[in-house]
Parts: C-alpha cells; structure tokens; sequence
C-alpha cells in the first residue's frame, strides 16, 4: 500500500471540488451571483477532519466522526427550512470521494447546502434547488508548539445572534470575534454573554477545575460542537467527570485549566485569557495535566473512530492515490 505522504501534493487550488452533482476543479468551481448563500448567506454548512491513523503498514484516512457530522447538518438544514438534497449514505459516499481524490494525509472536508439561486428578495423562493458544495484541503499538522505551551485567548462580549446552534455560513461575528483575536495578539476570542461564557468564535471552551471538566449546556447560545462532544464521551469512558452547566465568567477566570475545542484544532490549552496566567502554582501558564492527558486520549479516540469508518465503508475512502486530477 503506498503511503499517502509520498504522493505529491497538488496545492490546495489544484484540488477538486463537488459542484451541484459534478466534479471541477476548485479554482474554476463557480455559483451564480444570484445564490442566496452570496445574497444573504442563507446557508449552512460543515467542516470534518481527515487524519491518517493506524499503525506502520496499517495507516489510514479516515473523518472524524462523519455520521455526527451529517446528523448535525440535517439539524442545521431543518432549522433554517432548506431540504436536505442527500440522503446520509450519499454524504458519507461523497465524503469518501473528495478524501479519495485528493493525496494529502490531512485534509479538512468542507461541505455547504444553500437554499440556491433565485431572484433577490427575502422570503424563500418557491421550487429553488440547493446548491451542494463539498471541497477539502489540506489540513496542517498542529503546531507542537501549540499542543506544548498552550495558546493565548482574550475575552468579548458575545454580540451575536441567538441562533449560534445553527452552523449558518452567516458568520460575520465569528469572524469579528476571530480578527479582535488576531488584533489582540491571541489566538482565540472567549465569548461572554450575560456574565456566562459561550464560546470561542471558532471553537466550543471547556473548563477544568479541581479534576471536573465543565462545559456550557447546548442552547441557542452556542453550536453544537463535535469535538467538545467528543471530549465528554472520551472523558466519561476514561471516568474524568464532565459537567455540563452554565459557567461564570468568574469561574472562567478562577479555572486550573481551559481548553479550546474545534475539528481543525482538536484540543488545545488556553494558557493566558487576557493576558493573565490560566492556573496556579506550577501549571500557571502551561497545558494542564488533564489536557496532557485528554489530547493522548483524543488521538486515541480518532483511531477508534477510524476504525469503526472502515468497517462501514468497506475501506472505500483509503486509497491513498488521485484517482482523478483536476483539470
Ligand atoms: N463553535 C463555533 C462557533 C465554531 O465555528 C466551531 C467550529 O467551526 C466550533 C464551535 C467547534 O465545532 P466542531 O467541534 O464541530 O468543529
């Protein structure tokens, strides 16, 4: 079996891409203007990481956690009315696809449903079909220096809507939230509402106190995250309590350890929340000990996981070769 990292790798614009049932390349990929996800972002959409997992000889691409993905596309789809135009097999069959495709060990699956094109105005269109979208890219190992030292975060008061439990392509707060990160010489926004955290702008916060891993409940307040979902079932197996409750700002600020959680960046360690040491004594400012220990867990668990997406698919999504380059 060759090994996915000895291919070449194309550059991301050399990738192809799904397109309203066809195959094109991404850079020549192209929705009317009309599209209501480009008019108002009338979308919504997901993003599934692809790792190579498995031993020497045994290695393999697989998506994390593909089927909660879907389940939590269809949840998406029916709050904002738009009909899912796939059934569950035929996503995971096109996710299967465009890692199949494409060489690159890491990659992250895009995939985006928009209520189509139509003539501009607000109420939905009558009979407008979907536009399907699925791409991927290549997905950079995370730095070690991130998963060893941490990564800094600064707090904002969480402006958005209240419906951040819909993974919508409306995502001008998160990306106002994410740039004050970046102005502010962090990594990620803590978003604060009311006095309780919600989340990060691209990312779900946990905090661990005295051994309990908190994390704030599912409402309208924040989405639904697949990793920090993943983190509570990976903790409860490994007996770490979670609770899942509103957590104060004060809490935030008084936590041994806070953690980040998202597809593309797994886990990771606040280590300063502005600019002040997250933890004490010897922890200040550095990963915690339950992180050191959830990250091993959670690379662990995408093994499992792996496992369990090629005896379902048959080992369908592995072939480590570009079946068909683009154009
Ligand atoms: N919260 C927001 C606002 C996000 O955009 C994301 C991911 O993009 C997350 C949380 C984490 O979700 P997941 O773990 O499913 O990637």
């Amino acid at each position: 079996m060759i090994e996915p990292r000895n291919n070449p790798a194309p550059d991301w614009h050399q990738a192809t891409c799904y397109l309203n049932g066809e195959w094109t390349a991404l850079i020549d990929a192209k929705v009317s203007v009309l599209d209501r996800g480009f008019i108002f972002g009338d979308g919504v959409y997901e993003v599934i990481a692809v790792d190579t997992v498995g031993a020497d000889g045994a290695r393999t691409r697989a998506p994390f956690r593909a089927n909660e993905h879907f389940a939590r596309l269809q949840r998406s789809l029916d709050a904002v009315r738009i009909d899912n135009p796939l059934r569950l097999e035929q996503w995971l069959d096109l996710t299967a696809e465009v890692i199949d495709r494409h060489p690159w060990p890491r990659q992250l699956v895009y995939v985006q449903v928009t209520r189509g094109v139509a003539k501009r105005d607000h109420p939905f269109p009558a009979g407008t079909v979907p536009t399907v979208f699925v791409s991927t890219s290549p997905w950079p190992t995370i730095p070690n220096e991130q998963i060893e030292h941490g990564v800094a975060a600064v707090t904002h008061t969480d402006e958005r809507w209240l419906h951040c439990d819909i993974k919508s392509t409306s995502l001008l707060g998160n990306v106002l939230m994410k740039q004050y990160a970046i102005d502010n010489g962090a990594s990620e926004t803590v978003m604060l509402r009311d006095g309780y955290l919600t989340e990060g702008s691209s990312t779900n916060i946990s905090v661990i106190k005295n051994g309990v891993i908190s994390t704030p409940p599912k409402t309208v307040q924040l989405l639904p995250g697949i990793t920090v979902d993943g983190i509570a079932h990976i903790a409860a197996q490994q007996g770490v309590k979670v609770d899942v409750r509103p957590v104060a700002v004060g809490e935030l600020r008084a936590a041994d350890e806070i953690w980040l959680s998202s597809s593309g960046r797994e886990v990771l360690a606040i280590v300063t929340l502005d600019g002040a040491p997250v933890g004490t004594g010897p922890n200040a400012a550095k990963p915690g000990p339950i992180y050191r220990k959830m990250y091993e867990w959670f690379q662990q668990a995408k093994q499992e996981d792996a496992r369990t997406w090629q005896a379902q698919r048959g080992g369908s999504a592995i072939k480590p070769h570009v079946r068909e380059r683009a154009a």
